[in-house]
C-alpha cells in the first residue's frame, strides 16, 4: 500500500501539468496576477460521498466529484469519468484543459469534469446503473441545459448519458434531452456525435501534414487506447490510407508490421473486451509501443503516459493528441528539442466538444440535423482553430502547445474583464 501510495505521489497529475502549462501561457501572454489567480483556481467544485446497493446485497460507499472552472465565456461542459484514479485533483486539471478547448473552438462554454472513484469493469451493469444514476443525483444541483452539460468520458458511453439524462428528467419532471451530450441519437443524440473526437483528431493531421508537406498516404501509425476515442482515430487513419502498426489498451499492446486489419480488431475488442489474443500479431507492452518506428503517434488513453523517463524513446515525427493530457511538461520539452511537432489535446480532440455543443444547440432548438450538415460545421470549426493555432505557432515562434494556450487564456482573459468583478 506504502508504494502504490508513494508512485502514486511521484506521477505528474493534471493538476500540476495543467497548472504548469498555464503559467507558461501567461507569461507569454502577459496576463495580469488578478487574472492568473483567477483562472490558477477552480470556481466550485463538488463532492459527494454516497452508497449503492451491490448484487450481493451489500452496500458500498463511493466518493465523486463535479468541478467548474471558469464559467465566464458561457455554461460547464465537461465529461464523466469512472476509474480507479478520479480524485479531485484530477478533475481540477480536466476541467482547466475543457475549459482551454471550448475557448480555443471559440465555443460558448467554460470548463468542467466529473466523475466517480471507481473501477466498473468489477461492476455489474446493473451496479453501473445504479451508481450513475445516484451519483447524478448528487450532483444534480449543478447540472442543467443552462449551468452544466456532462458528457461521455473515460469507461462511461451513450448509455451512461441515456441514465443521467432520464434521472435529471425524473427529478424536472419533464425530459430534458439539453442537460447531457453523448445521448444516442434515440434520445436526441447528434448524428457524427460518436465519431466527432477521431473526426477532429484526422482533420488536425491532415492540417498539419499539408503544413509539413507530408502526404498521409502510406505513412504509418500508432494509437495508444483502443476506446471510443482511439477506434475512431484508427478507422480514419486507415481511411486515409495510412497503416495503423499498432494499438494498445490497458492490458497490452498488439502490433503487425504490416499493419492491423481495424474492423476485425474492432470486432474482436468487442467481443473479448481486450486487444489481447488479436491474431497475426505480436503482443506488446504499452511501453513498447511507444517507441516503435513510425511516422504519426496518437495517443488515446490516460493522462500523463508520456512524461520524462519514455518520451526520449519515442521515434514518431508528430505527435497528436486524442487523450486529455497524456504529456507531461517534461515530456514536452523533449519533443521540442528534438523536434518532434505535437498537436495538443486542447486543439486536436476538440471535435468531441464541438458537436456536443452541436448536440445541445439541436436539443435548446428541438431540431435534428443531417451527418453531412454536422460533419461540414465541425470541418469549419477545426480548420479554423487549427490556422488561428497555428498562425500563432508560426508568428511567436512558440510550440502549437503553446499556442494554444495563448489563444484560451486570452478569450477567457477576455470574457473576465468583460463581465468585471461582482460586485
Ligand atoms: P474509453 O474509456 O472509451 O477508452 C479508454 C481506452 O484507454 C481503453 O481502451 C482502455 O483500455 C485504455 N487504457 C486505459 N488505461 C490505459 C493505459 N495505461 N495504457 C494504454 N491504454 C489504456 O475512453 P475515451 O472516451 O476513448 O477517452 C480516451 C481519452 O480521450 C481520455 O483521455 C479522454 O479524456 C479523452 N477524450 C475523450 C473524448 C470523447 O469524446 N470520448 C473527447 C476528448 C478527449
Amino acid at each position: 500500500m506504502k508504494d502504490a501510495d508513494d508512485k502514486k505521489k511521484t506521477v505528474q497529475g493534471p493538476l500540476e501539468t495543467a497548472r504548469r502549462q498555464l503559467l507558461a501561457a501567461a507569461r507569454i501572454v502577459n496576463l495580469s496576477d488578478d487574472i492568473l489567480g483567477i483562472l490558477v483556481n477552480t470556481k466550485r467544485e463538488l463532492i459527494v460521498h454516497f452508497p449503492v446497493k451491490m448484487d450481493d446485497g451489500s452496500l458500498r460507499i463511493f466518493t465523486g466529484y463535479r468541478v467548474h472552472h471558469n464559467l465566464s465565456r458561457g455554461p460547464a461542459k465537461g465529461g464523466i469519468r469512472f476509474h480507479p484514479d478520479v480524485d479531485l485533483d484530477s478533475m481540477r486539471g480536466l476541467a482547466m484543459w475543457m475549459g482551454w478547448k471550448a475557448a480555443v473552438a471559440n465555443i460558448p462554454f467554460g470548463g468542467a469534469k466529473g466523475g466517480v472513484a471507481c473501477n466498473p469493469k468489477q461492476m455489474s451493469l446493473a451496479e453501473i446503473e445504479r451508481l450513475t444514476r445516484r451519483y447524478t443525483w448528487e450532483i444534480s444541483i449543478m447540472l442543467g441545459p443552462d449551468s452544466d452539460i456532462p458528457a461521455p468520458d473515460v469507461y462511461t458511453d451513450s448509455q451512461t448519458m441515456s441514465w443521467m439524462m432520464d434521472t435529471y428528467s425524473i427529478l424536472q419532471g419533464y425530459s430534458v434531452p439539453g442537460v447531457v451530450t453523448g445521448k444516442p441519437v434515440e434520445l436526441g443524440g447528434s448524428l457524427g456525435r460518436k465519431e466527432a473526437t477521431g473526426r477532429g483528431v484526422i482533420i488536425c493531421l491532415t492540417s498539419i501534414a499539408k503544413n509539413m508537406g507530408l502526404d498521409l498516404n502510406g505513412m504509418t501509425s500508432v494509437v495508444q487506447g483502443f476506446g471510443k476515442v482511439g477506434t475512431a482515430v484508427s478507422r480514419f487513419i486507415r481511411d486515409h490510407g495510412m497503416r495503423v502498426l499498432a494499438v494498445s489498451d490497458s492490458t497490452c499492446g498488439v502490433y503487425n508490421s504490416k499493419g492491423l486489419d481495424i474492423p476485425r480488431l474492432v470486432e474482436h475488442k468487442e467481443l473479448n473486451g481486450t486487444v489481447k489474443g488479436f491474431p497475426d500479431c505480436d503482443e506488446i507492452s504499452n511501453e513498447e509501443l511507444l517507441t516503435l518506428d513510425c511516422d504519426v503517434l496518437v495517443p488515446a488513453a490516460l493522462n500523463g503516459l508520456i512524461h520524462g523517463e519514455n518520451a526520449h524513446g519515442i521515434k514518431a515525427r508528430i505527435i497528436i493528441e486524442g487523450a486529455n493530457g497524456p504529456t507531461t511538461v517534461e515530456a514536452d520539452k523533449i519533443f521540442q528539442d528534438r523536434g518532434i511537432i505535437l498537436i495538443p489535446d486542447i486543439l486536436a480532440n476538440a471535435g468531441g466538444v464541438i458537436v456536443s455543443y452541436f448536440e445541445w444547440v439541436q436539443n435548446l432548438q428541438e431540431l435534428l440535423w443531417s451527418e453531412q450538415e454536422v460533419n461540414e460545421k465541425l470541418y469549419k470549426i477545426m480548420n479554423r482553430s487549427f490556422d488561428e493555432v497555428y498562425a500563432m505557432h508560426q508568428d511567436k515562434k512558440i510550440s502549437m502547445r503553446m499556442a494554444a494556450l495563448c489563444t484560451a487564456v486570452n478569450r477567457t482573459a477576455d470574457a473576465i474583464r468583460l463581465r468585471g468583478i461582482y460586485p
